[in-house]
């Protein structure tokens, strides 16, 4: 059984204590690895060598940095299918998903910033006739970044790539509940001869390692993706302590389907944008509106789509949803399955466990779930499920329908399918979202900012704000 171990210093080591957490596979249920339960001495350790590495990695060149990022995009793309392997076994999620986006993108968030970091220019400000003042980017110093288990090294790597471009180090820790890809790029690391200390992978818990690295002394920035109640208390070590941090959290995503929408594209797209990767995405769309005149017609074709969907074993290439990623993760799940009849909901798809037979007949999967006749302020329709469960309801108006939309304490996306431009405009700019989609989903420029507003988020993460995120301004102003 594969023994995962921690990246420190530039090597793979066991953690202090010599203690290590089981790793599940969701689609069997079985213990198939295992983790370091790594604590605050580990997280010690890696904030040292990240210490250690920071004055040489702060002060190499941007062509240098970008060339050992780029021989490290080139082993990710390598090791493809080990790696989307790797995912799907971790997380649950079909491995033609991680084939197509998870390890993709993983390679894509270092080439991009590899090369953004060769591109950006500090500004400089004429007073005239009085002084010159330019403004300098300097890294910041020992980092944090604290990613979850929905898109594994996808999220992982979203953070790292531009804080190391940027010239910080990193003490990173990925989610207990997904261990393995964040291993295997730690071997990768050492292979593109990424210097010791820059990338420190502290592996396990979030109350042990996650809480360690945002309260180090020595952390200057917290960069966490994950779930907003963890956000809270992360704010709350990490504020007095006056650490710059990007916070991207929760969502409950409303999808708006207007009558004059592209019918079959947006029917296509509404089933992958509720169940890719079992709804385990934080931008999918979990409530659905549909104006009136068509609702009945799409209740109809979406109910007859989503159950056609093939529930299976996630290494089957013709899989399309796969196991939840934990035990307790399902229950949650199915708990709010029951939650939704209580508060009246009719169920029209789905809404139990599904079995499977053989290798995965004791693995955690839930048939995607179609939920109607829910209000729009019960708690089914305003706490994040995070699961292959959406809500579909009717309205008949704009206002109405955004009253609804942004009833929610999050803000993360949103999606509209309308043909008619001016409503699009209109109606994106009232939308409380950090991103609205426009008759697609999921369709991301690196170049944009992306994070949520409300309970959504704070910061942005993305495009050059990223590599400013992780660097600190100095003024300087010569009188002449
Ligand atoms: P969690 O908030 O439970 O965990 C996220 C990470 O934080 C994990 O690595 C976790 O470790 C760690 N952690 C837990 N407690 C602490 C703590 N006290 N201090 C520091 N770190 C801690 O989220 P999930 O992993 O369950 O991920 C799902 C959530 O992530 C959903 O709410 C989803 O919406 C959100 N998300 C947001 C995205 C966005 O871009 N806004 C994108 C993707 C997901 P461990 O797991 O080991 O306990």
């Amino acid at each position: 059984m594969t023994k995962i171990e921690n990246y420190i210093g530039g090597e793979l080591v066991a953690p202090v204590l010599g203690r290590y957490l089981d790793n599940f596979e969701p689609a069997t249920g079985e213990v198939y690895s295992q983790l370091p339960d790594s604590d605050e001495r580990d997280v010690e350790r890696a904030v040292e060598a990240a210490k250690a590495a920071f004055p040489a990695w702060s002060m190499t060149p941007a062509e240098e940095r970008f060339a050992i990022l780029m021989r490290l995009v080139a082993l990710i793309e390598r090791d493809l299918d080990a790696l989307a392997l790797a995912e799907s076994t971790d997380n649950g999620k079909p491995v033609s998903l991680a084939r197509s986006l998870d390890i993709p993108r993983a390679a894509s968030n270092f080439r991009f910033y590899a090369t953004a970091a060769m591109h950006t220019g500090n500004e400089s400000h004429d007073t005239t006739g009085v002084a010159i003042n330019y403004t300098l980017r300097q890294p910041l110093g020992v980092v944090g970044c604290i990613s979850p288990w929905n898109l594994p090294l996808y999220l992982f790597t979203w953070k790292i790539a531009p804080a190391i471009a940027a010239g910080c180090t990193v003490v990173a820790k990925p989610s207990e509940v997904t261990p393995m890809t964040a291993y295997l790029l730690s071997k990768l690391c050492i292979e593109a001869g990424l210097p010791a200390g820059v990338l420190n992978i502290v592996q396990g818990t979030g109350p042990k390692v996650g809480s360690a690295i945002v309260s180090h002394k020595d952390v200057k920035a917290i960069s966490f993706t994950g779930g907003t109640k963890t956000g809270e208390e992360i704010a709350r070590v990490a504020a007095p302590m006056f650490k710059k941090l990007s916070l991207e959290l929760g969502g409950k995503n409303p999808n708006i389907i207007f009558a004059d929408c592209n019918y079959e594209e947006m029917l296509v797209t509404t089933v992958r944008s509720s169940f890719s990767n079992q709804g385990e995405i934080c931008l999918c769309g979990s409530r659905i509106f549909v104006e009136r005149p068509l609702y009945d017609r799409f209740k109809e074709d979406f109910v007859v789509r989503v159950s056609a969907l093939r529930i299976g074993d996630p290494r089957d290439a013709s899989t399309n949803v796969g196991a939840i990623v934990s035990e307790p993760h399902f229950e949650k799940i199915m708990s709010y399955i029951v939650l939704a009849r209580q508060e009246g909901g009719q169920i029209l798809a789905g809404g139990k466990q599904a079995l499977l037979e053989d290798r995965c007949a004791n693995g955690w999967f839930i048939e995607p779930t179609i939920i109607e006749g829910l209000l729009h302020d019960c708690r089914t329709n305003q706490e994040e499920i995070f699961g292959p469960v959406v809500t579909i309801m009717p309205f008949d108006t704009e206002e109405e329908v955004l009253s609804y939309a942004n009833s929610v304490r999050y803000g993360l996306s949103a999606t509209v399918w309308t043909e008619n431009l001016s409503r699009a405009h209109r109606v994106s700019s009232q939308l409380e979202a950090g991103i609205v989609w426009v008759n697609c989903w999921l369709l991301r420029d690196l170049r944009t900012p992306f994070g949520g507003v409300k309970d959504s988020g704070v910061g942005r993460e993305g495009g050059f704000e990223a590599l400013r995120f992780f660097t600190e301004e100095k003024n300087v102003c010569i009188k002449i």
